[in-house]
């Protein structure tokens, strides 16, 4: 006779010999499947991002889908971003409940004296592939396959890195020109194999929203309708899941907002500080400098002091508010433009601003990202007061019924739950 167990089952079996362990498993069951195959353990949780959207997108008339998603489900006001509300640091974040000065995806660009040589950047893909960059945190998905789990990426920043040695069971690499459309049927191929490869958390994300809002600006009709193509992706993903009769958890999320910008509004590094005093790790909205040797002193003489439209910091004294500066990854000073503003190394530079960006202070209303949970686990209508995006990670491993890493995020969205 054969004897089947499910993955649950086999779970809590190996955590019934490691005692400490058990109280997690019994604490953190997860909700009963209400899936048609009662042999799956937990319903899918699907953790999707649209990159770049702000919570007013939603009000433009274009976005059925989410609309319906979040009458059916749980949705917050607002869900404020990490600093830098940048996409690799909070993407990282997301999947990790740790602030980016703590998950060491500190910024899109950035160095470390102990990988030297090489710099972390979106376009250097052999950089975003060494774990090195991202080991000083455990995404879901490796704490997930670690402790039996499948799970697979339908791109997310840092799936294509081997961390703390694994990867998702399934994985692609980023390619911005795969259509939404077959993201989500790629996704959707993964939940039709039989229950044991079935993964149980899954990522999906799109760019669109994001490209348009710094192409176009926030307002600008292009961005609206990017909006609308991405809402049509989703559309496509509840009804290819309800044509398979799969009750997911669907956890909805961006990354940041986006803010207008304007040639008209620039600051130029070369006119604050001596062009041969610093270099430039990172510039625009933030901008991160190191002093090059011998010139710390006439650095911060030039950086420290008032500045119009910016505030600048050695990275020890940044405001503890933004919890940033503890990472050896931080470059020396940090310069913070005001919103709207943009930091550029020189006039010819500022001849490239585009009509929108992001990374400004992660409080600032235009910076603000979206929450939208629906699904099996959650009430239907519960609109949630703003919260910290670092509280997305408990609750997803909650929703997987895993017991989660020490974090900096808690379970506010307990209230939504069933
Ligand atoms: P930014 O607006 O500078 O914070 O960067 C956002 C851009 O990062 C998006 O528009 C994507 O094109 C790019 N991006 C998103 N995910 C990935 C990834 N996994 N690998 C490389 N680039 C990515
Ligand atoms: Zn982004
Ligand atoms: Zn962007």
């Amino acid at each position: 006779m054969k004897i089947v167990f499910s993955r649950l089952a086999l779970r809590c079996l190996f955590y019934a010999f490691l005692p400490a362990i058990v109280v997690g498993c019994a604490l953190t069951a997860p909700p009963s499947s209400t899936q048609s195959d009662q042999a799956t353990p937990v319903a899918p949780v699907i953790l999707v991002s649209i990159d770049g959207f702000k919570p007013d997108y939603l009000k433009r008339g274009v976005t059925p889908n989410l609309n319906a998603l979040a009458a059916q489900g749980a949705s917050a006001e607002a869900m404020h971003p990490s600093f830098p509300s940048i996409t690799f640091p909070n993407h990282y974040t997301l999947v990790t409940g740790l602030r980016p000065d703590r998950n060491g995806i500190v910024g899109n660009s950035m160095e470390d004296s102990r990988i030297p040589g090489i710099r972390f950047s979106l376009g250097n893909r052999e950089a975003a592939n060494d774990r090195r960059w991202w080991d000083q945190a455990e995404p879901i998905w490796s704490t997930a396959e670690k402790r039996g789990l499948r799970t697979a990426t339908m791109f997310w920043p840092g799936s294509e890195a081997a961390i703390q040695g694994v990867r998702p069971s399934e994985w692609r690499s980023y390619d911005s020109k795969v259509p939404a459309s077959e993201r989500v049927d790629t996704l959707l191929g993964w939940l039709d194999r039989p229950i044991a490869s079935r993964p149980v958390f899954l990522t999906l994300y799109f760019e669109d929203v994001d490209h348009a809002g710094h192409e176009y600006g926030p307002e600008a009709v292009q961005t609206t309708q990017a909006a609308a193509h991405v809402d049509e992706a989703i559309g496509r993903l509840v009804a290819g899941l309800k044509a398979r009769n799969i009750k997911a958890n669907i956890v909805l999320v961006s990354d940041h907002g986006m803010a207008a910008m304007s040639k008209q509004r620039v600051i130029l590094l070369d006119q604050v500080a001596p062009a041969d005093s610093y270099r430039l790790v990172t510039s625009g909205s933030y901008a991160g400098l190191e002093a090059k040797p011998g010139q710390d002193s006439v650095l911060a003489g030039a950086l420290l002091k008032p500045h119009q439209h910016m505030q600048c910091w050695r990275k020890e004294a940044i405001p503890p508010r933004f919890h940033y500066g503890q990472n050896p990854r931080v470059p020396g000073f940090i310069c913070l433009a005001e919103v709207g503003w943009q930091i550029a190394p020189d006039a010819r530079a500022a001849e490239r601003t585009p009509a929108g960006g992001h990374g400004y202070d992660n409080m600032a209303a235009e910076m603000q990202a979206i929450f939208i949970a629906a699904g099996p686990a959650f009430k239907a209508g519960i609109v949630l007061a703003p919260f910290d995006n670092v509280d997305v990670y408990p609750l997803v491993m909650h929703l997987i019924g895993l017991q989660p890493l020490p974090s900096d995020g808690s379970l506010t969205a307990a209230p939504a739950l069933n």
